[in-house]
């Protein structure tokens, strides 16, 4: 697949017709994307109780949707991402609505790619100005992911296969959040034929130590066990007893400490870290990444297709990532579109080793849209046009949310 690329001239993917997808150099040009509306969709769902996580406490679950419909009628889904604040997804559908649907509809565009480009173009000096690279991204990302949608339906083809990729078939983990009983969900995922989960610590040594020796008891050797601690470690404590890790014999230790910690710091630690370290879904620029591809520290790279990139900015990212031999294992959390969007992307990357992050807590805003599981560890995309789900809007008006 790594042959497969369809990079343009900007680096962005472009999308890969029925006509042109095996028959050489003489592609038919897609017909131009006249976008006529931009719809943002709110969803929020109380927990059955708060959970005190290293970034807020959360008493609630929410996503960001957004249905883009063309000149033809034709609807594409994709997710903005809004986890933080919870009421984050008041502004990013204002941007929506008030910034972005009006540039999306002024013109025509000769790809999603093309459309990418142009909103991230024309929203620059906004987003120096306003300070504001994550809302910014975010929304961009999310109508990106919305324009393929609408162009791979358009061409007949599963968008993992327009944008290249050779199977449909991604392998995923469980992911646990902290508002999960980590026994009985462990039990659940490794009954459902999972055999790689990640779990999330915070404090000290003994704090991580005391999350992963019983599930790596429950799990035996064969279970990937990754852990997740949401950049809460204190840097000189991780140094002087990461090794104390080795025990649990991890798959990945995932965000130790923050993103943005000098890059000395992260050297040292991954020197000293019996596993490899994984980042990237607090990555919302190209630098940011460029930074983290140059630097050795971070084996397991992660971005967030609905934070930055979409699949124009996310397909050439992660072939990147897999050609720099890191592992790619895409960032999911909120909501259906944003996971389905992620494995297809995942699908089309070309990575040998990469696993899609597939939440296994109570969601209702994410649950009732997925429309599919894993199994045996593999999610299965098919051949259905487009993301390849279809939304029940009547499901939705339960979890919506005024914006
Ligand atoms: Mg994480």
């Amino acid at each position: 697949m790594a042959g497969n690329g369809h990079s343009g001239a900007d680096g962005a993917a472009q999308p890969r017709t029925q006509a042109n997808r095996e028959d050489g150099p003489s592609p038919r040009a897609a017909a131009p994307l006249r976008i006529r509306s931009v719809e943002p969709i709110a969803l929020e769902a109380p927990l059955p109780r708060a959970v005190a996580t290293p970034i807020t406490a959360i008493r609630t679950v929410v996503a960001l949707l957004v249905a883009v419909r063309d000149d033809d009628g034709v609807e594409g889904w994709g997710e903005v991402w809004c986890n933080f604040p919870r009421f984050g997804f008041h502004h990013r559908a204002r941007l929506l609505t008030e910034v972005f649907a009006p540039a999306l509809r002024e013109r025509s565009f000769a790809s999603p790619a093309e459309a990418w480009a142009h909103l991230t173009s024309i929203s620059n000096v906004l987003r120096l100005q306003s300070g504001e690279s994550g809302p910014i991204a975010a929304v961009i990302a999310g109508l990106d992911i919305a324009l393929h949608d609408i162009a791979a339906k358009k061409a007949g083809l599963p968008l993992w296969r327009m944008l290249g990729g050779a199977s449909g078939r991604v392998p995923v983990y469980a992911s646990l959040a902290r508002s999960d009983d980590v026994r009985p969900a462990v039990e659940r995922a490794l009954a459902r034929g999972l055999r790689a989960v990640k779990l999330r610590s915070s404090g000290s040594i003994a704090d991580h130590l005391a999350v992963v020796r019983p599930i790596r008891a429950l799990a035996g050797a064969s279970c990937a066990i990754m852990l997740d601690v949401n950049s809460s470690w204190n840097a000189d404590a991780a140094l002087a007893t990461i090794g104390q890790l080795a025990e649990a014999r991890l798959a990945w230790l995932e965000e130790p400490i923050p993103v943005d910690a000098p890059a000395d710091v992260w050297r040292r630690l991954a020197d000293a870290a019996p596993m490899p370290l994984a980042g990237g879904e607090n990555m919302v620029t190209p630098q940011m990444f460029d930074r983290a591809l140059a630097e050795p520290a971070l084996a397991v790279l992660q971005p967030d297709i609905t934070k930055w990139g979409g699949f124009s900015g996310g397909v050439p990212l992660a072939r990147r990532i897999a050609a720099a031999g890191r592992r790619y294992c895409p960032h999911t959390f909120a909501g259906a579109p944003g996971v389905i969007a992620s494995a297809h992307l995942l699908a089309a990357s070309g990575s040998a080793d990469g696993m899609l992050e597939f939440g296994v807590n109570h969601n209702p805003v994410r649950d009732g849209l997925l429309g599919c599981a894993p199994e045996d560890g593999m999610l299965d995309l098919g051949d259905a046009p487009g993301l390849g789900f279809d939304v029940d809007r009547r499901a939705l008006e339960r979890f919506t949310v005024p914006v």
